[in-house]
């Protein structure tokens, strides 16, 4: 079980990064690996389109988003860093006014090559 139980009785003595040489030592909790760890766009299958004459500035999709890639601009709007959205849909889904499309990656690729 290694030393997961140690490591989280105290927050002042956890070290700052820990490793596991394989998947037993892993805790018995969720681990979630931020997108920024990785290029996640890269293999995305779905990207979220924002329409943004209907977006109503609520933030929902900010809140929702699994990977943190979702920012408030300067203009109010909430932007997709698609770098490293994975296309989840989790945005599209909680967006109250549903103005977030779940485009297939492959006819976003195909329309940048008609432009
Ligand atoms: S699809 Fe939406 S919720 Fe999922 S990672 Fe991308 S921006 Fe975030
Ligand atoms: S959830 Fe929808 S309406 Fe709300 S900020 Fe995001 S895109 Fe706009």
């Amino acid at each position: 079980m290694g030393d997961w139980k140690n490591i989280c009785k105290d927050k002042d003595t956890r070290p700052k990064e820990q490793t596991y040489s394989s998947w037993k030592d892993l805790p018995p909790i969720p681990i979630c690996f931020p997108a920024h760890a990785s290029d996640t766009g890269s293999w995305r299958t779905n990207r979220p389109v924002t329409d943004y004459t209907k977006c109503t500035k609520c933030g929902f999709c900010f809140l929702y988003c699994p990977e943190g890639t979702i920012h408030e601009g300067e203009d109010g709007y909430y932007h997709i860093e698609y770098d490293y959205c994975k296309g989840c849909g989790v945005c599209a889904n909680e967006c109250p006014v549903k103005c977030i499309s779940m485009i297939l990656e492959s006819d976003v690729q195909e329309e940048k090559m008609n432009d």
